[in-house]
């Protein structure tokens, strides 16, 4: 914490807890205890009128780096499923470790789970840190930032990697606050330097027109969030073993500030464009939203998805849980048909690692062209029908 109590000098008086704008004071035994919650903003220092807060020495700053091992994943569940994205960063995660020579470990927070530990052994960890309280079945955000933290402290990882999902994008920059440390949101590549075992971590910059490589260099552990599908996942291995340490997790009053009331699941989990193999997608070149009926019928043949350009869903014609792209989703089926779709760069980041890319526009200078593996120029409504009337002549296949 930022600020500490001096308990011997604490009276009691409660003036601190009514003091602090973040409500991170509780009392415990007649004596103020500060939360995780605390932002150092120093108010309670002034407010207490015995001297009993102070300034606590900093929280690790640009520590001895050489106390610093190990390449970390936070290995993501939900409701007992590990999120793919964690396998893609463990297989992300092995590379940087054979370069540095260390061990790869996963932390994982959950309530009854440790059942995972053994499929994320199997997937390359080494060790897996697993910390296990009621208060961590959901996700929120005092109570996973507040026992990653505190392993994080004992341990002393060089990485933490993050997948960039809506809780790692919450839980992976309050880390690195807790920690003093950077953070480089949504990379899409990460290399590692052998001799100073920084990383460099690459993302879209300024609108995704150009790739901004980011490093971390005085501060630990360094820190990244990756969009999921991006990275190749780790091969597992069945069988595996490795060793699991159970972290001790408490909490007190004041350290969970959110409460999850009831979880609804809206139509965005039920989109699943980073498992499709195969997607069909549609941008403006479509002209009007009923074009993605035709998009679903092609679809439908492969057992794929329907996916957009984001021109597309800002004209009302999709939700955005189908855009691919900078601002969507990242994919990468065996198979993306790009129809009536330019190919703009922000586009193009979220679908340029598919396997196969057919590109379908009436404009021969489309830029969806430079990164196609087949190009065929003309207007998708006639071209569509013509290939699926080919798939029907074998439809065995
Ligand atoms: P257009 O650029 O209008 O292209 C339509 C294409 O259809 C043209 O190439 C045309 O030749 C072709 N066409 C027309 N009629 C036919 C026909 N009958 N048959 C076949 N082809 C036809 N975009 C994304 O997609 N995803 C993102 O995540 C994303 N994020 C962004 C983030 C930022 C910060 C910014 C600034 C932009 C972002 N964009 C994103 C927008 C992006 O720059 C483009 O504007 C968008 O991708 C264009 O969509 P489009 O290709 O559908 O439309
Ligand atoms: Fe203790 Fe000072 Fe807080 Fe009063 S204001 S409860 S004395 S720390
Ligand atoms: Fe609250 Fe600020 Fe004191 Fe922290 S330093 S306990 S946030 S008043």
């Amino acid at each position: 914490m930022a600020v500490k109590v001096i308990l011997e000098k604490c009276k009691g008086c409660t003036k601190c807890v009514r003091s602090c704008p973040f409500t991170a004071i509780t009392m415990e035994n007649k004596k103020a205890v500060i939360g995780i919650a605390c932002t150092g903003c120093g108010q309670c220092i002034d407010a207490c009128p015995f001297g009993a807060i102070e300034r606590a020495e900093e929280a690790p700053g640009p520590a001895d780096l050489s106390e610093y091992h190990g390449v970390w994943v936070f290995a993501e569940q939900r409701e007992g499923k590990l999120m793919q994205v964690a396998v893609e960063l463990l297989g992300e995660g092995k590379k940087l470790a054979s370069v540095i020579g260390c061990e790869l470990c996963a932390v994982l927070c959950g309530s009854g789970v440790e059942n995972l530990a053994g499929e994320l052994f199997e997937y390359g960890a080494d060790k897996v840190y697993y910390g296990d309280a009621p208060e961590l079945k959901q996700y929120t955000t005092g109570a996973y930032t507040k026992a990653i933290y505190e392993a994080i402290l004992a341990y002393k990882p060089e990485i933490v990697l993050l997948g960039a999902t809506h809780i790692g994008r919450d839980l992976g920059p309050c880390l690195a606050v807790k920690c003093s440390t950077g953070l480089t949101a949504d990379c899409t590549r990460l290399e590692i330097d052998p001799e100073t075992k920084g990383i460099l971590q690459t993302r879209p910059a300024f609108g995704g027109n150009l790739m901004a490589t980011i490093v971390c260099p005085g501060h630990r552990p360094q820190m990244s969030t990756v969009r999921p599908g991006v990275m190749e996942k780790a091969e597992r291995q069945p069988g595996r073993r490795g060793t699991l340490i159970k972290l001790d997790v408490k909490f007190q009053e004041g350290d969970i500030r959110t409460k999850v009331l009831e979880v609804v699941k809206s139509v965005r989990e039920a989109v699943s464009l980073t498992d499709a193999e195969v997607i069909v997608s549609g941008g403006m070149g479509l002209g009007k939203p009923e074009g993605f009926q035709l998009l679903k019928k092609l679809a439908d043949r492969f057992g794929g998805s329907v996916a957009s350009s984001r021109a597309a869903v800002d004209a009302g014609w999709i939700d955005h849980a189908y855009q691919v792209g900078q601002t969507g989703t990242t994919v990468k089926p065996k198979i993306y048909f790009a129809c009536g779709i330019s190919g703009a760069i922000q586009h193009a980041a979220g679908m340029q690692n598919s396997g196969l890319i057919v590109a379908i526009n009436t404009n021969e200078n489309a830029p969806i062209f430079d990164i196609a593996d087949i190009g065929i120029v003309g207007d998708l409504y006639k071209v569509i029908p013509a290939i699926m009337e080919e798939l029907d002549k074998y439809p065995e296949a």
